[in-house]
Formats: structure tokens, C-alpha cells, sequence
């Protein structure tokens, strides 16, 4: 089995499920309980807090654990948007978002959402590289923009948006800037110096499903998103995912601790994907930024191909990868991100996403491409 679809999900290491084990076993609590031994749970989870926070360089307080990347998207965006007027945008009438073609759904969609409820949003085109233009931003905003959200890097195409400069526009003028980086934590480095907020998700860095963070600017007041007991200092209620957050803090330290050999070890088979492929099959072309990627994800076009028969003959041979659009209702819709990039529809449906992680190997790739030279000569 040769894996390469790490950005939809990743193994988590036997460091990580090691150290998840004893709270499904011994050390059950409820971290909420009085008593010593679930006292000793609750400081276990506030250690795994500040472990974190020290990944990113920030303060424990502005750590708080969700449900995974979705829902830490959701909480930021609606929450900012219920409270506009609390922080730096006082006075302001209306609400008005500024985001991008290119976002996950779980942004894409909370935004639509909001604007079917009177909410106007803006959303950025991006140049063929899906890079969006920083002066096109600042020239969206508007005297009641409350909420620039721009994603860190595309899960689709590996493109690294700007985050510093739209961060520090978002600043000056007074915006509160959320980014999803649920692809790029741990992944490459994050300056989080103008960031309000940022949602991160542990199943991408080898860490347990269905947890993930919200981080908030201890300078910020965001609202909660949901009613309930006094989890998460008041503002995510809900009995506490401990293992899932253990989990999550093991994972975060060791790939914080391993990024740059991590990201050279992905990047160096991702070129060696891209050299082969051009070499072996006529035609195929790569989206996203040339330089500024994510080490690990390519996306390849291959001409006059459905993704389909791609995929379907690469499971055959028990290669696992992704098309670069979401199957819906059973048919491949074609993608929203590879079309903001100026895809046309047979382009994007021709197109798959590899995403390399830590244990493949130079053999995988040469094998990969062996048998997509084996798929395309065949149709
Ligand atoms: N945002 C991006 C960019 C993603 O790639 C994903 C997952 O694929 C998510 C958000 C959702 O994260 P989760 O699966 O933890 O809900």
C-alpha cells in the first residue's frame, strides 16, 4: 500500500496513540470531577495546553481545544461576526467579510451562511498560482469590514498565501484577521505575530481525528459558539476529548520539533514526483505556487484524463490519492479552487492531488509513477 493522500488525513504515530492510551484506560475522569485523581486529568490537559502554546510561541490562556479544524472555523468566523462592534470595529454598521475563492468548506460554507443572513462578504480571486494579490485585499476593505479570513496554505494546490502582510494590513485598519491553517501547523513555520485567530486540526500532524484548536489573541474578546458547562475557561463547553487532546500535544510536539527535516524529506519526493511524471508522461501539468508551497502536495493535471479512471486504477494497484475536487452527491463537481486558478473543467477534472508524508519513501513515488505511465498508456 503506498499512501499519498496526507492532507485529507495522516496515521497517527505510535507515539501519539502511546500516549492517548492510558486516558481510554486507567485515568478515565472527568477533568470537571472534585476529586484528587481527576484533578491530576484536568493538569495533564493544562499541560498539553501550554505544550501546544509553546509550539506556537504563545500563551497557554489563548489555547483552546474543539472538535477538529471545522468547527474551529466555524467558532471564529461566526463568533467575530456576532460580536462585531465589541473589539476595534466599535461603531461600524453592517458586517462585511473579506475571504478568498480558494478557502476549505468549512470556511467557504460558514460564510455563505452568514451572508444568507445579512452578512456581505468579498471573496478574493487569486492569480494562476492561487496566490491572492495583498493590494486587491486592502483595497476590499471598507469602513464595515469587521473579519478578513484568508487560509494559511490551500489543501488543494499547496499555495502559501501571505499571512504576515495581510495580517499586519488587517491591523492598521483596524480588521480582525482569522487564517485556517489547518494544512500548514507543524507543517512549516508560522509567524503569529499578527494573527487574531487560527484554527488548527490534530489529524493532519499524525495526531487522533476530531480534535483540533482554536487560538485567540489574548487581546481579541471573541464570543463562545455554543451554550453550556464552563470547559474551555467558559468558551467551548463541553466535556473535555482528553485523550484526543493528549493526542494532540504529542503529535504537535514532535512535528514543531521536526519541521525543517520533515519539510525537506516531503519536498524532496514531491520534486522527485514532478521530475519523473514530466519526463514519463506527455502533457501533464502542476498547479499551485512554483516556490511558495507546502512541502508535501502536488497537483497534477493530466491531459485528457478523468480523475476518476486515475484514481480508480491507482486504488487498483493500492495507491491511495485524492481528486483535486470534493465528490458530491456521487458526481465529481468540478473544483472551486483549481477553477479560481483558471482551470477550465476538463483540466480540473483531469487532476489529483498527491500529498507526501513522513514515511514515504523515493521507492513510492518511482512506483506511483510507473504504474500512472501504466494507467495513461492504457486509455
Ligand atoms: N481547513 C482545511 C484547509 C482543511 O484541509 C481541512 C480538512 O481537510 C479542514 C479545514 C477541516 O478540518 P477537520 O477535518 O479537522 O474538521
Amino acid at each position: 500500500m503506498i499512501y499519498l493522500d496526507h492532507a485529507a488525513t495522516t496515521k497517527p504515530r505510535k507515539e501519539v496513540v502511546e500516549a492517548m492510551l492510558p486516558y481510554l484506560g486507567e485515568k478515565y475522569y472527568n477533568p470537571s470531577a472534585y476529586y484528587r485523581v481527576a484533578n491530576n486529568v484536568k493538569n495533564d490537559m493544562e499541560t498539553a495546553r501550554a505544550r501546544i502554546a509553546l509550539c506556537l510561541q504563545v500563551q497557554a490562556g489563548s489555547i483552546y481545544f474543539t472538535g477538529g479544524g471545522t468547527e474551529s472555523d466555524n467558532w471564529a468566523i461566526r463568533a467575530a461576526i456576532a460580536g462585531a462592534g465589541i473589539k476595534g470595529s466599535g461603531g461600524k454598521k453592517g458586517k462585511h467579510i473579506i475571504s478568498t475563492r480558494i478557502e476549505h468548506p468549512a470556511v467557504s460554507n460558514t460564510l455563505r451562511y452568514l451572508e444568507e443572513n445579512g452578512c456581505e462578504v468579498t471573496r478574493l480571486g487569486t492569480d494562476r498560482y492561487g496566490m491572492i494579490s495583498v493590494d486587491e485585499l486592502a483595497d476590499a476593505i471598507r469602513e464595515n469590514t469587521v473579519l478578513i479570513s484568508v487560509m494559511h496554505a490551500n489543501n488543494e494546490i499547496g499555495t502559501i498565501e501571505p499571512i504576515e502582510e495581510i495580517g499586519r494590513i488587517a491591523h492598521e485598519r483596524g480588521v480582525l484577521f482569522h487564517t485556517d491553517a489547518v494544512q500548514s501547523f507543524g507543517h512549516i513555520p508560522i509567524d503569529m505575530s499578527s494573527i487574531d485567530l487560527l484554527s488548527a486540526s490534530s489529524h493532519k500532524i499524525y495526531g487522533p481525528k476530531g480534535v483540533g484548536l482554536l487560538y485567540i489573541n489574548p487581546k481579541i474578546r471573541l464570543g463562545r459558539m455554543m451554550f453550556g458547562g464552563n470547559q474551555e475557561m467558559g468558551r467551548r463547553p463541553g466535556t473535555e476529548n482528553v485523550a484526543g487532546i493528549m493526542g494532540f500535544a504529542k503529535a504537535a510536539e514532535l512535528i514543531f520539533d521536526e519541521t525543517d527535516n520533515l519539510a525537506e524529506h516531503d519536498n524532496s519526493l514531491r520534486e522527485r514526483l514532478k521530475r519523473e511524471l514530466s519526463e514519463a508522461i506527455p502533457g501533464v501539468r502542476f498547479s499551485g505556487h512554483p516556490d511558495r508551497h507546502l512541502p508535501g502536495i502536488l497537483s497534477v493535471t493530466f491531459e485528457h484524463m478523468s480523475n476518476e479512471v486515475i484514481l480508480i486504477g491507482l486504488d487498483r494497484e493500492e495507491i491511495l490519492a485524492s481528486a483535486g475536487s470534493a465528490c458530491s452527491t456521487g458526481a465529481m463537481e468540478p473544483s472551486k479552487v483549481l477553477k479560481a486558478c483558471g482551470a477550465s473543467d476538463e483540466e480540473a477534472h483531469g487532476t489529483i492531488r498527491f500529498s507526501i508524508g513522513r514515511e514515504n519513501t523515493e521507492e513510492d513515488i518511482d512506483e506511483t509513477v510507473r504504474v500512472l505511465k501504466k494507467i495513461v498508456n492504457r486509455s
